[in-house]
């Protein structure tokens, strides 16, 4: 026996619920499917457990894609403000913890009960523990070989993530079905995720695993000034997940230290002020202790400033505010919190979210090469593509 559903979503994700209560508000018949025992493991899991729900400065620019313009309809047509209205109907608790960062007060629990309400008063089925072994395009639709039996719909949505944490259930599923019919998966990689570093700077940057400072980091032009962390494997933090989104193998990544200070001005001053003062004591005032110990140490800075002359000084200025490491490589899907790459929008409609060709097979959220940067942008695209779809599927 075959069931029939005008719309079967594959992901219940932040995209999936988000899909499936917008087209069941319409009248559909909507089935989430997920391989998971529970729905939206990610979410729970986000924003150290609070979840960064959307960011109310979110623009274009905070988006990474081969197709830069794909993102820009959905995204205008689902605002943050949208998600934020949402989340107030449920009277759902948040604080904006950093500029346009929205997080739940509570728990991303609430965040989920928004959608798992959305999907329940939508008549949304959610369907859990259910593996999807094959897909088959008939001609009112399409018909599925799931783990619970034959399924058939008429609009198939993929919204089954990336490759980012694999142990909470993320599978390449969504690009094998993209391959399936016919479209181009643009290669992926890693992205917000932790640096590791060669066993030399590794060993050197030991000492200051736990301590966090305030940095300008770049890569390819684009600087992120966030907070950094060493940590016992290697450089981690807000500056550091921006900027691995952007690294490739080999490149190096530049750290401002002292992004507030005007470096070589400051030093000159302080050697004609201060002669005796060192760049230890220039360190110790601007920067965490034990970093300033550590990092005056690693570079051998020592005695008076009046030793130093200006050429010198401009080198120390230059090793501050232009600190420049080539990271052996990211902690990988392990621990990244999303996958680049994926679904080449160029096959899809930015207005429908279907494949050109395929006009029944959807793909939305993080399996298409949509990447927001840290911040809660990866949600807002997760919401306004879902939403994109849900509209028509
Ligand atoms: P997902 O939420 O990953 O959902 C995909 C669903 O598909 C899952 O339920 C999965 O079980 C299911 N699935 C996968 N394969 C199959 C299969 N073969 N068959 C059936 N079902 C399948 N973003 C933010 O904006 N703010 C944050 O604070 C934030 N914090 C994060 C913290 C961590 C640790 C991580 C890993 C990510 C974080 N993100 C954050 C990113 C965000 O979680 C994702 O961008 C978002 O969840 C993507 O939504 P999605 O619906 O596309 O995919």
């Amino acid at each position: 026996s075959t069931s029939h559903y005008d719309v079967i979503i594959i992901g219940a994700g932040a995209a999936g619920l988000m899909c499936a209560a917008t087209a069941g508000y319409r009248g559909r018949k909507v089935l989430v499917l997920d391989h998971a025992n529970k729905p939206g493991k990610k979410i729970l899991m986000s924003g150290g457990g609070r979840c960064n729900f959307t960011n109310l400065n979110s623009t274009p620019a905070n988006f990474l894609s081969d197709n830069p313009h794909y993102c820009i309809s959905a995204l205008k047509r689902y605002t943050p403000q949208d998600f934020v209205e949402l989340v107030d109907r449920h009277g759902v608790e948040y604080e904006e913890k950093a500029p346009g960062q929205l997080f739940c007060k509570d728990s991303a629990k609430d965040i989920l009960k928004v959608l798992l309400t959305e999907c329940e008063w939508a008549g949304a089925e959610i369907r859990m523990n259910t593996s999807v072994s094959g897909i088959r395009q008939v001609a009112a639709g399409f018909t599925l070989k799931a783990s619970a039996g034959t399924l058939s719909c008429e609009s198939l949505v993929v919204a089954s993530g990336g490759l980012s944490i694999p142990t909470m259930g993320a599978t390449g599923f969504g690009y094998e079905v993209a391959t399936q019919f016919g479209l181009t998966v643009l290669p992926t990689r890693a992205g917000l995720v932790p640096f590791t570093l060669h066993p030399e700077l590794k060993q050197q940057l030991a000492p200051l695993s736990g301590l966090s400072c305030p940095v300008d980091a770049h890569c390819h032009q684009q600087h992120f000034r966030e907070p950094m962390l060493v940590t016992h494997r290697g450089l981690s933090g807000p500056a550091m997940l921006q900027v691995s989104s952007y690294w490739q193998p080999g490149d190096q990544v530049h750290i401002n230290l002292l992004p507030a200070q005007q470096i070589q001005h400051d030093l000159l001053t302080l050697r004609s002020e201060k002669p005796q003062s060192t760049v230890a004591h220039y360190l110790n005032q601007n920067l965490p202790k034990r970093f300033a110990q550590t990092f005056n140490e690693l570079q051998g800075w020592s005695g008076p400033l009046q030793a130093y002359c200006n050429a010198e000084i401009e080198h120390i200025a230059r090793r501050l505010g232009d600190w420049t490491i080539q990271p052996a490589g990211t902690e990988g899907y392990r621990t990244a919190e999303v996958t680049l790459g994926g679904v080449d929008t160029r096959q899809l409609s930015s207005k429908t979210m279907a494949a050109l060709d395929q006009p029944n097979l959807y793909f939305i959220g993080e399996v298409v090469d949509v990447t927001g940067h840290l911040g809660g942008h990866n949600f807002q695209w997760a919401w306004a593509s879902g939403v994109a779809a849900g509209n028509v599927a």
